[in-house]
């Protein structure tokens, strides 16, 4: 039963005159119009003409417990019909946002403190402002740039989006505020220039530490990072990349900020990307994961020096937002975090992840797969118009407009652009799904780029 009063006729009519899509080609959107989606179930969802595809990518990297879950239904309905909304501000607080602080510190033993949000630009945005008000009441104002690197993905609100490393999210939206610094991203196939993978991730903090005593460690408030580059293009980083970086850090007094809002909660084969790699963040900025999608939540933790240092008396911490911690999304996301542990789904993400990543590798035998990679339940197909020189597909031959189309009428769905799919399916997604999907994948790349 549809609750809603349109037909897909109508729905896709009135989406092309009304609704201002993100991340959309607006110009080909009028012509094709939306894929309406009506109904999940575990990591299936359906479209409103009643086709079914595998969700390859979780909806965005976020919904890790699979679609249908009705005990988060239920810890939704009994939060709202109790007590609706609360505020956080000015020392109020409801149960669920303490519960779930004292579990995130149970998650995250290095952090101390949390604070919540609606997602994971806004998580960043914290994080960062968090970073700059530690070293102002340090006594070091000046220190107050932050160090990205390219291909990073960390949100689209302005601090979020000076922080992210992908040029194409900047065009025509600046200025952007100053005193972002960028690295080079991990990423052995484009930036390795033949050397051994120890020898890549030297060259790689050497780089870090050039930058950082070019522009002065008394000016750097903090590096940012995914464990795990998502959406600028999956890039699990080389062996001891972390551990390699994390000391520099340190020698330099800038903070570490993790930004687990793709690798929290699973994704990566363990609860955190920070357990995954073997390092510990200053902040931990996190979203998606958290309520599996189901309604929006992200937040960051601090550790116990952060911590102390901000509680400063006299001060009033100036920052927060007005659903800082709302008291539905906080009972999901405790929900949710139940259900994660109980079925222990980080598990699932390390087995199928490996089963996933070694189908996907059969596809590098295509003339045009230059590169697979990934790490448990987040992959990479890259597509390349010539395998030698690795140069990319020139934009206007909409390859990653055919994929999509092709993959879709295939029954999956996943990310496509001109770079090849990204595969970030639920954590729940079975061993005869990855096999689907994959299968789903290879017909396409034959169909739309020649076998
Ligand atoms: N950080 C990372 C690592 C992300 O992948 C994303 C979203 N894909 C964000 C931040 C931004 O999250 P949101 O879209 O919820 O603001």
């Amino acid at each position: 039963m549809n609750p809603f009063v349109l037909n897909t006729e109508q729905l896709i009519e009135q989406d092309i005159a009304h609704h201002l899509h993100p991340v959309t080609n607006l110009h080909r959107h009028k012509r094709q119009g939306p894929l309406v989606l009506v109904e999940g179930k575990g990591s299936k969802v359906r479209d409103s003409e009643g086709r079914w595809y595998i969700d390859g990518f979780a909806g965005l990297w976020n919904v890790n417990v699979g679609y249908g879950r009705q005990e988060l239904v239920e810890a939704a309905r009994q939060q709202m019909a109790r007590l609706a909304f609360q505020p956080t501000f000015f020392g109020l607080a409801t149960p669920p946002v303490i519960e779930l602080a004292a579990k995130m510190h149970q998650l995250l033993p290095h952090h101390s403190h949390f604070q919540f949000t609606s997602g994971g630009a806004e998580s960043n945005e914290t994080a960062i402002k968090i970073a700059r008000y530690y070293w102002a009441l340090s006594g070091k104002p000046e220190k107050t740039k932050i160090i990205s690197r390219r291909m990073a993905y960390h949100g689209i609100a302005m601090g979020a989006l000076a922080a992210t490393g992908v040029p194409a999210y900047h065009a025509d939206f600046g200025p952007l505020p100053p005193g972002f610094l960028y690295l080079s991203a991990p990423l052995a196939y484009r930036n390795n220039p033949g050397l051994s993978e120890p020898g890549f991730v030297a060259m790689l903090a050497q780089e870090l530490e050039d930058l950082i005593l070019r522009e002065g460690p008394e000016t750097i408030a903090a590096f940012i990072g995914e464990p795990v580059q998502g959406a600028g293009g999956v890039v699990p980083p080389p062996e001891g990349y972390w551990q390699a970086i994390v000391p520099i850090l340190k020698k330099y007094e800038i903070l570490l900020i993790a930004d687990e809002v793709i690798t929290g909660f699973g994704r990566t084969g363990e609860m955190f990307g920070q357990t995954t790699y073997g390092f510990q963040a200053d902040i931990t900025s996190f979203a998606k994961g958290i309520t599996s999608g189901y309604v929006p939540l992200g937040g960051v933790g601090i550790s116990p020096q952060i911590f102390e240092r901000i509680s400063a008396p006299d001060r009033m911490f100036m920052h927060g937002f007005t659903y800082s911690g709302h008291p539905v999304a906080c009972a999901v996301a405790l929900a949710n975090i139940a259900i994660i542990e109980r079925e222990q789904l980080w598990v699932n993400a390390a087995e199928r992840g490996a089963q996933l990543l070694r189908r996907l590798r059969e596809l590098e035998a295509h003339p045009h797969v230059g590169n697979v990679r990934g790490k448990g339940l987040m992959a990479l197909v890259e597509v390349v118009e010539d395998k030698g020189s690795k140069k990319p597909f020139d934009a206007a031959r909409g390859i990653g407009e055919r994929l999509m189309q092709v993959s879709r009428e295939k029954g999956v769905i996943v990310r496509c652009n001109d770079t090849g799919f990204a595969i970030a399916p639920p954590l729940v997604i079975t061993e005869q799904e990855i096999d689907e999907l994959v299968n789903a994948l290879a017909e396409t790349l034959d169909e739309v780029l020649g076998a």
